[in-house]
């Protein structure tokens, strides 16, 4: 089959399609680099916006690195009828729907359950959706069906572009499956905009991180079916994990496997609360997606490995004021003796430092420090690939950070330069070492504690 694009040049598909959606129809190119998805019933609207989103928009999506983010359109497909080729979604990338269930988990290769890669595929998801929403697009249909992940490195990729929100366009009603589309579109208050993303982002992050649905417990409040789906996933729903209201809270048997959000540290447990509590009723309420990838990004810091070698997670969170005892097996942590604790601060003038709110790094072995943790402003990288620039190891006993490649590595003692560890050289982790990662005012500092288990 041959499709003409926008520009007057023809592009030849394959005769029978690779998939048909609610949207269009799918077809890969002969040359096998690309596919082209052709619309059933192209709206005015969608007329309106694709020009956009394969013209200005596509700046979101240059670079490296944010190109992989999105299956962004490249070109506009004008005949047999309106459509978009996109770029294939790269091998090893599988839908997110995969992740979500510890049901649909068990039937995919063990390799695939890392709760680490969870953590780095959620906080990916989340600076994907905040470069859209900073650019005053929204993408409608955040579900795991529009993401897709590669399970070994973390790597995600959004699809389903052609749908994004464009300011001056109209938007439809409603869209997606009712387990992510926000309270206010279900009941047909609202049109898609970025902040119905938020809902969909917080459900999928709360999914990835804890392996439920935040609405979806024991509570039932009709018994027709799709009247309960109204209630539960809309306005009137009630959060598994309400902070004052246990009635949804999965307690039996048959609701095994529930864990609380406090296990994820009391930054994340406020900002699930303000999702699914406030933000259910009142949309301004939820966390903006920087914020998710903000707290993410400092959980990242505090993942370990799971002390039991048969554990089906790998890794767990440590987090203030819970007990150091792996939720999924149930096997106690044992660290190596005085393993270190980075605290970090962030200077505030003056060679004056403040503690940044939740970040510490748990400093285990091999753990790595990356720009983003020695100055302010630095965006984190969104996979597991970044190159880290001093990493910490253990020597005969006694605990190092080796400065890999940072270029002001400085020993900070009673309030001044003590001494600078040149990158290659290394410096011993003992309790109150300070040492600057980056000149002031932008610049942050490490207090050295130990864990106390
Ligand atoms: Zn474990």
């Amino acid at each position: 089959m041959r499709v003409k694009l926008q520009d007057g040049t023809f592009v030849t598909c394959e005769p029978r399609p690779l998939g048909q959606g609610g949207v269009g129809r799918v077809f890969r190119t002969t040359d096998g680099r690309s596919v082209v998805k052709l619309f059933h019933h192209p709206t005015p609207e969608l007329e309106k916006a694709l020009p956009l989103i394969v013209g200005d928009y596509r700046r979101i999506a240059d670079g490296t690195e944010w190109s992989e983010l999105y299956r962004w359109p490249d070109a506009i497909v004008v005949e047999p009828t309106l459509g978009v080729r996109l770029p294939l979604v790269a091998d090893g990338f599988h839908e997110l729907s995969w992740l979500i269930f510890l049901k649909a988990l068990a039937s995919r290769p063990p390799s695939w359950r890392s709760w680490r890669s969870r953590v780095v595929i959620a906080s990916a998801i989340a600076s994907a959706v905040t470069r859209l929403h900073g650019s005053g697009l929204a993408h409608s249909d955040l579900s795991p069906r529009n993401i897709w992940v590669d399970p070994l490195t973390g790597r995600v990729t959004l699809i389903d572009i052609d749908g994004l929100v464009v300011p001056g366009v109209v938007p439809p009603q409603v869209l997606g499956t009712p387990e992510y589309i926000a309270p206010e579109l279900l009941v047909k208050q609202a049109r898609p905009s970025s902040t119905t993303d938020l809902h969909s982002l917080a459900v999928l992050i709360y999914q990835l991180l804890l392996y439920r649905h935040p609405l979806r417990g024991p509570r039932v409040c009709s018994p027709d079916p799709a009247e309960d789906d109204l209630v539960a996933l809309g306005p009137d729903g009630l959060f598994v994990d309400h902070p004052s209201d246990a009635s949804n809270r999965p307690v039996s048997e048959e609701w095994a496997g529930f864990w609380p959000t406090r296990l994820l540290g009391p930054q994340l447990m406020e900002m699930f609360s303000r999702a699914f509590v406030a933000g259910l009723r009142s949309p301004g309420a939820r966390p903006p997606a920087g914020e998710w990838v903000h707290a993410l990004v400092r959980l990242t810091d505090r993942v370990v490995a799971c002390s039991s070698k048969r554990c089906p997670e790998g890794f767990l969170p440590l987090s203030d004021g819970v007990a150091p005892i792996c939720p999924w097996c149930r096997t106690p942590l044992k660290l190596r003796k005085r393993t270190p604790v980075l605290h970090l601060y962030q200077g505030i003038g003056d060679h004056r430092y403040e503690p940044e709110p939740h970040w510490w790094i748990a400093g285990t072995e091999g753990r790595r420090i990356y720009p983003w943790h020695t100055a302010k402003g630095i965006a984190a990288a969104t996979s597991m690939n970044a190159r880290p620039i001093a990493e910490v190891e253990h020597d005969n006993g006694v605990w190092r950070l080796r400065n890999h490649e940072l270029a002001e590595l400085r020993v900070i003692r009673d309030g001044r330069e003590h001494r600078v560890i040149p990158a290659g050289d290394s410096v011993a982790l003992h309790d109150g070492l300070t040492l600057l990662l980056a000149a002031p005012p932008r610049g942050r500092a490490i207090i050295v504690s130990r864990f106390d288990l």
